[in-house]
């Protein structure tokens, strides 16, 4: 489900997948186009992605140019949205490289259609630049490996996730993060986020 939302000003936002919030010169340049055929202005958002505002007419002209340059509507509602990285291996303080392996994460996950909402971030390092625990799945880089953490969410009631592994390995994260769908999924009911499975449910079913 594209992330294509009504404002309250008459326009409509329309949200670039930007993974991990990283654009080329020449998407950025096209991106700028675009906003400057719709409403004038853009907004970053949380979830490091670009929202260009627009007319409802002008969501098909969005989409079309964004393809030009390798880009396209970032998913909304009850998906995998994209996933948030961090520097990475281009910040000094970096375990691991949290940009990359986010990158990695997203072109896998991002767009999955869930039961709720289901938010991914990748820390390089336990500054925990992209806040992992305010997400449903949040990964923290240490010198052995990923911190893996489960069940947190921002919004009107701030959960934050909880650990269930350690030293897991950049190559392993993509099976990890399937597992933990495959347990959520079948441990969920109706709308449930992983939050709500982990407060009713204990953490332990994700272990
Ligand atoms: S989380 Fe660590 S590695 Fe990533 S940008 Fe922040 S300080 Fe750098």
């Amino acid at each position: 489900m594209d992330c294509v939302i009504k404002q309250t000003n008459g326009t409509t936002a329309v949200a670039v997948a930007t993974p991990a919030g990283l654009v080329t010169g020449e998407q950025l340049a096209k991106i700028a186009e675009l906003v400057k055929q719709g409403a004038g202005l853009a907004k970053f958002t949380t979830g490091q992605r670009i929202v260009i505002l627009t007319g409802a007419d002008q969501v098909q002209a969005v989409r079309d140019g964004l393809a030009e340059v390798g880009l396209s509507i970032g998913p909304g509602g009850k998906t995998i949205r994209n996933v948030k990285g961090c520097a990475g291996s281009l910040c000094r303080y970096s375990a691991q490289d949290g940009l990359q392996d986010a990158l990695a994460l997203d072109k896998i996950f991002a767009g999955r259609s869930m039961p709720a909402t289901l938010k991914i971030a990748v820390s390089g390092c336990p500054r925990n630049c992209m806040e992992s625990q305010s997400n449903d799945i949040g990964f923290v880089g240490t010198p052995s490996g990923y911190k893996v953490y489960v069940g947190g969410r921002g919004g009107r009631k701030q959960v934050l996730g909880q650990l269930i592994r350690e030293g897991v390995k950049p190559e392993d994260l993509p099976a990890l993060v399937e597992e933990i769908i495959a347990k959520y999924l079948s441990a969920t009911k109706g709308k449930e986020r992983i939050s709500h499975v982990v407060e009713k449910q204990g953490v332990e079913i994700f272990k």
